[in-house]
């Protein structure tokens, strides 16, 4: 219900502006607005692999121990990547895709 009084006033101004002004006064920051609402988005997803909340352990990051390796390769390039201190158990992305996740036990 607030949000609906904010947007009136806002659109009798927009209206105002637009015709004494010119569209592109409304439009132009508008169309970025949305452009910016987007990219930011889209970078979210990358970072969290789409799916918003992470599926990891809850007690925050954790140093991976000196008897395991655990790498992420990926499948398109080949890049290979040493985990050193698990974040969260979502997997890494590169070249848009998910990374697979190899553990190795040592010793
Ligand atoms: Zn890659």
């Amino acid at each position: 219900m607030t949000r609906l009084l904010i947007l009136v006033p806002l659109a009798i101004a927009a209206v105002v502006v637009g015709q004494q002004f010119g569209w592109k006064w409304i439009f132009a920051p508008l169309l970025a607005w949305a452009m910016i609402r987007w990219s930011f988005a889209t970078f979210r997803s990358m970072v969290h692999g789409g799916q918003g909340l992470a599926d990891g352990p809850e007690d925050g990051p954790t140093l991976v121990g000196p008897d395991e390796r655990t790498l992420y390769w990926c499948e398109e390039c080949g890049t290979e990547v040493l985990l050193l201190v698990r974040g969260s158990g979502t997997p890494l992305r590169h070249c848009g895709t998910r990374m697979h996740e190899r553990t190795e036990i040592l010793n």
